[in-house]
């Protein structure tokens, strides 16, 4: 039942997905070299391209079905496979594909993207330059109109301008969504994206394309990143993915957003699902370590009870319950919060609410940054919780590490990320907050006199009903009180965003440095305060999804999962909570206790809480579970 929870809407998409286990093709390997891994890589994507499947998220008028929640929902699942593979696919369709599709208009659609579905057309998406990756409008290589041949002129000035990291770009890719600057009849115009031909059909170089290979990394080795120059390389003017541009043979400019770093930020908005998709893998990353440490703590026995010759299973040492049973309840909980970002995904993108499209970039970043970050930790706490076997490649993990270590860096920095979310609870989700730079955040903020407002986000009338039901005097509550949990969690989320306002009030006035230095000083607050929101918009997501399930032993189950999510996120920010007298020393001491209690009393469904991921064996290829 918990499964059918977990796989709610697009449940068929899963189950497709998993099915890929079936074949040898698609199972986890390691010590391949790294042409090899990448032959195998770019086999699985032929046979992923040639049956069709991934259509799905593409337009009607391409054999698709126009179902971007059903194209995440698989992408996410493909992560219990290579995550090579996922992340060559998530490049190929997810970057290149959403690219030409969202920035793109008819002509681009017509022309390029059945070959793009198919495969026939591997493609690269060029953003990151060396010396530029999370700064994005301060990007170097140049495009300039040349209305005598009427093209574009490609450019990359110097090394730093290098496009970097790009993925399809070493080996496999033949064309490239490249971002650059954009000049027509002397005048710039902002970052803007053009496809440009790298390779010929034989694989070679086209005239003025430098390419050259990022070397081994850390994890990822399937998948062929490289850096690409252009050397006045010249381009049709339909190159131009136009959408929000459109340059005409003299070389006019015109676009249907009259401000150009709105015009930027809408751009990168309709790229939002790349976020959504990573945080999505990232999470079905952590069910498969969390799946590998739990069944083999179950196994693992060490040390015997005093005075019997009976050993221990390791999973009934409290202290190996609190490694992984907390992580696990986060990952139900994240889960939750994901699937709520793709129903929110599907119904905003391509529509016109444009503080709905705020939101969902907000949320999608807040949730991109903490879902790879709980994946970087708990796979790390799962290969320390099996011992040296954890650190054997015949068991997965050692791989699932290196793999989703990158995480927290593509698809925005995690850093960057949460300070875009601050910025966005500060403005209030103003269409204005693109132009909105520290002397700008600093002054808006000033002039607001009303205290910041905690938007509900999931289930609103529900929240809402739990937290008024909350007895006067908080020592009255109980800590298993949902609404009371709501309360503690939100209340830590306004009085650090008010806190952070306030701060910024002070600089009122200030301009340039004097605005940057202002902000720079409540960076940190601002993280935590960002960190706090989505730990709160995580919980409402999973009360929300608790609300929904019919039947009544998956619910008490789940309610003791939520506890133990809510519970011991407030533990981990007890500090806070005493600081600011939302605690008394001794319910913080309760919290504790009340968090190894719900260890125990989770224990003995840990088995059950892993396998409802229904990640297949094969996928998660581990020896030391067979
Ligand atoms: C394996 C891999 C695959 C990739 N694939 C692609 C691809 O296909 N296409 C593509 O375009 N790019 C790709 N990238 C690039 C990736 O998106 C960038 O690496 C990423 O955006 C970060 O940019 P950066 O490396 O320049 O780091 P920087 O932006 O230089 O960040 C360095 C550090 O500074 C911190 N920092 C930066 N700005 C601030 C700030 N304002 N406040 C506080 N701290 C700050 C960051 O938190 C970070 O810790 C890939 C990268 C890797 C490693």
């Amino acid at each position: 039942m918990i499964r059918s929870v977990l796989d709610g809407r697009w449940a068929e998409s899963r189950r497709a997905i998993r099915a890929l286990a079936d074949d040898p093709l698609f199972h986890p390997v390691s010590g391949l070299s790294v042409e090899a891994y990448r032959d195998r890589v770019w086999h699985q994507m032929t046979t992923l391209a040639a049956d069709g499947r991934i259509r799905v998220g593409f337009p009607a008028a391409h054999g698709g079905a126009d179902d971007v929640g059903s194209w995440i929902t698989m992408f996410e699942t493909l992560a219990h496979a290579d995550l090579s593979l996922l992340v060559k696919a998530g490049v190929q369709w997810g970057l290149f594909g959403s690219a030409v599709l969202h920035l793109g208009t008819r002509h681009h659609h017509e022309r390029y993207l059945d070959d793009i579905i198919t495969l026939r057309l591997p493609g690269c998406f060029a953003m990151t330059e060396t010396g530029h990756g999370s700064d994005v409008q301060a990007l170097r290589t140049t495009a300039v109109h040349d209305p005598a041949t009427d093209e574009f002129v490609v450019h990359t000035p110097d090394a730093d301008a290098r496009k970097d990291y790009i993925g399809n770009a070493a080996r496999d890719g033949r064309s490239a969504v490249v971002f650059a600057q954009l000049t027509t009849a002397d005048e710039e115009h902002g970052v803007h994206a053009f496809l440009v031909p790298i390779r010929a059909d034989d694989g070679s170089p086209l005239a003025g394309v430098t390419i050259g290979d990022c070397g081994d990394k850390a994890g990822l080795r399937g998948v062929d990143n490289g850096r690409l120059g252009f050397d006045r390389v010249r381009v049709a003017r339909e190159n131009l993915l136009d959408r929000y541009a459109q340059v005409a043979a003299d070389g006019s400019y015109t676009s249907p957003i009259a401000n150009p770093n709105r015009r930027f930020f809408t751009m990168l908005g309709t790229l939002v699902q790349g976020r959504v998709s990573v945080a999505g893998a990232s999470g079905s990353a952590t069910k498969s370590a969390l799946t590998i440490a739990v069944r083999y703590a179950e196994r693992r026995r060490q040390f015997t009870v005093p005075g019997t010759d009976d050993e221990v299973a390791v999973l009934d040492y409290r202290a190996h319950q609190r490694r992984l049973l907390p992580a696990l309840a986060t990952t139900y909980a994240m889960h939750f919060a994901q699937s709520q970002l793709v129903e929110e995904l599907r119904s905003v993108l391509g529509g016109d609410d444009t503080h709905a499209q705020r939101e969902l970039e907000s949320r999608a970043a807040g949730l991109k940054a903490v879902a790879t970050a709980h994946a970087t930790t708990t796979i790390q706490e799962c290969r320390e919780a099996c011992g040296g076997a954890g650190y054997l490649s015949e068991n997965r993990l050692p791989q699932l590490k290196a793999d989703t270590d990158v995480f927290t860096t593509f698809e925005g920095d995690n850093t960057v990320l949460l300070q875009l979310v601050a910025k966005e609870l500060l403005t209030g989700y103003r269409e204005q907050f693109g132009n909105l730079d520290f002397s700008g955040t600093v002054r808006f903020v000033s002039e607001q006199v009303v205290e910041t407002v905690v938007e509900r986000t999931a289930g609103r009338s529900l929240i809402q009903r739990l937290v008024d039901a909350v007895p006067g005097r908080d020592e009255d509550a109980d800590l298993r009180d949902r609404g009371y949990q709501l309360k503690l969690f939100e209340s830590r989320e306004k009085h650090l965003l008010d806190g952070a306002a306030r701060r910024l009030r002070r600089a009122s006035g200030a301009t340039g440095t004097a605005a940057f230095d202002a902000f720079n000083e409540v960076q940190d607050h601002l993280l935590t305060a960002a960190r706090a929101h989505v730990d709160r918009v995580v919980l409402e997501a999973f009360v929300a999804a608790i609300d929904t399930c019919a039947d009544t032993a998956a619910t008490a189950l789940l309610d003791r999962v939520c506890d133990l999510y809510a519970l011991s996120t407030i533990e981990a920010h007890r500090g806070w909570y005493l600081e600011h007298d939302r605690l008394s020393p001794a319910r913080s001491k309760a919290v504790t206790a009340t968090v190894n209690e719900l260890c125990a009393e989770l224990r003995p469904h840990a088995r059950q809480l892993v396998d409802a991921f229904a990640v297949p064996d094969a996928f998660l290829g581990a020896a030391i579970l067979d």
